[in-house]
């Protein structure tokens, strides 16, 4: 795993007598190399301090030599609330003070979601919106690489680990391949989260790809990290998919500062390649930095030059308005030129979702893109993730797929091989709303 250099570690009393928890914890632990390495243990009697300490710990005003600033955040380890709805908390009867921050409170009790609904036809065909519909899962919250366009990663003050894996499993994960029959491949994600980080000592991609098998599924891991020697030893591995979010060298330096080396990724998709597990990149974001051309021909040279992925996609940097945009990066690492055509159309992308760069700097972006993958594969599969209708309608034939069945990156219906494999529950892409749905 990365040997972190957590600040402080928690744990919520509920690990204290349950040993698979606590047995996944101490290997954690194990794995890092904490600030201040006792134990605290929170109950409803210290929460209230424990909250406070949270807040305020990191960032830490001084970094230690060798140490990375972003690899400093406090664990906490939980188990995920796995029964429906979260208890209801009364402060008052807890005696907890007024201020005592409910969303940390909650994260510390294990209360976010053990599986999420994303990309339903009804959702993308209201934010127009061009993806699959799947459900994923998730045992982490928050990620150490601290990637500035990402809010967790940027501010995220902690990381909460649930290590609970096994009655995961058993009461979420298993259930939920049982309900969604149509559903071929499953994301392993967290929340804002890079759970490759925490292998092999969390295991939780043994127990996953062993349910998987259970139920003759694929799954993905969801990873800007390169740490996959892991994967080797997984029994189960025939059942991993690995999707890789990539980007070019300079992004990776200065603004993912926690994920090492850009074309580390690259060389992990290669070990992936040897031990005969397919893989895939994802340009997401993609960024108009300054050099972006140069920057990225590099980064697509070398990712097709050491391995074979079974597809390439981009997005270009979305979700953002100019203003938020620079609030995550310094306008001196953004290509003028494309800036100002974002500000220049600033009326026009106000509250559209693909915003802040338009329809037509986007589609120079992925022109671009497309040509230099197809300079290096004639094959690989080329898709744009999470794009707009009219992308599609504009250059999709240039990606060589249908805009309703493309082979991506994470869909729901990708095992391996290069091929979807379309399914009743999921019959195509959500660029088509089922009838019943209103696309306004
Ligand atoms: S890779 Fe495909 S399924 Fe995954 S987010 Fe992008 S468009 Fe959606």
């Amino acid at each position: 795993m990365y040997p972190l250099t957590p600040l402080k570690l928690f744990a919520h009393e509920s690990i204290k007598d349950d040993p698979l928890s606590r047995a996944r914890m101490e290997r954690i632990i194990g794995g890092t190399r904490p600030v201040d390495d006792e134990l605290v243990w929170v109950d409803n009697s210290n929460m209230p301090e424990v909250v406070e300490q949270l807040k305020s710990l990191w960032p830490p005003d001084e970094v230690p030599e060798g140490f990375e600033r972003t690899h400093m955040r406090p664990l906490v380890f939980t188990r995920v609330y796995t029964d429906g709805e979260f208890p209801e908390l009364n402060k008052d009867l807890l005696g907890w003070p007024d201020g005592t921050d409910e969303a940390t409170v909650r994260s510390i009790l294990g209360h976010f979601l053990p599986i999420q609904a994303y990309h339903s036809y009804e959702k993308d065909a209201k934010e127009d919106m061009v993806c699959w519909p799947t459900f994923d899962f998730g045992l982490m919250t928050n990620c150490p690489h601290g990637c500035h366009y990402c809010g967790a990663g940027k501010h995220g003050k902690y990381l909460t680990i649930a290590c609970n894996a096994e009655e995961h499993m058993e009461k979420v994960v298993r259930p939920a391949m049982e309900r969604y029959p149509w559903q071929r491949c499953f994301r392993m994600i967290g929340w804002g989260a890079e759970m490759l980080a925490f292998e092999p000592e969390a295991g939780i991609f043994d127990l996953f790809t062993k349910t998987l098998a259970e139920q003759d599924r694929y799954g993905y891991f969801h990873a800007a990290s390169s740490n996959v020697d892991f994967v080797a030893d997984l029994e189960r591995k025939d059942r991993l998919v690995g999707i890789f979010s990539v980007t070019t060298e300079m992004i990776a330096e200065v603004l993912e500062p926690g994920s090492g080396h850009a074309f580390d990724r690259f060389e992990a998709g290669r070990k992936l390649g040897e031990m005969g597990v397919p893989f895939r990149y994802k340009f997401k974001p993609t960024i108009p930095v300054v050099n972006w051309r140069e920057e990225y021909s590099r980064a697509i040279e070398y990712a097709l030059t050491v391995s074979e992925p079974e597809s390439v996609g981009f997005c270009v940097i979305m979700w953002n308005t100019v203003d938020s945009l620079l609030e995550k990066i310094d306008e001196e690492l953004l290509d003028p030129v494309y800036l100002q055509a974002a500000r220049d159309a600033a009326e026009e992308m106000a509250g559209v979702r693909v915003g802040p760069y338009p329809h037509e700097v986007r589609k120079e972006v992925y022109r671009f893109m497309f040509r230099e993958v197809r300079k290096h594969s004639d094959d690989v599969k080329l898709y744009m993730s999470t794009e707009s209708r009219a992308m599609w309608d504009d250059i999709g034939e240039e990606t060589g797929q249908d805009a309703s069945s493309f082979f991506c990156g994470c869909s729901s219906v990708a095992p391996p091989g290069g091929r979807v494999q379309l399914s009743q529950g999921c019959p195509y892409s959500t660029y088509r709303a089922p009838e019943h749905i209103e696309k306004d």
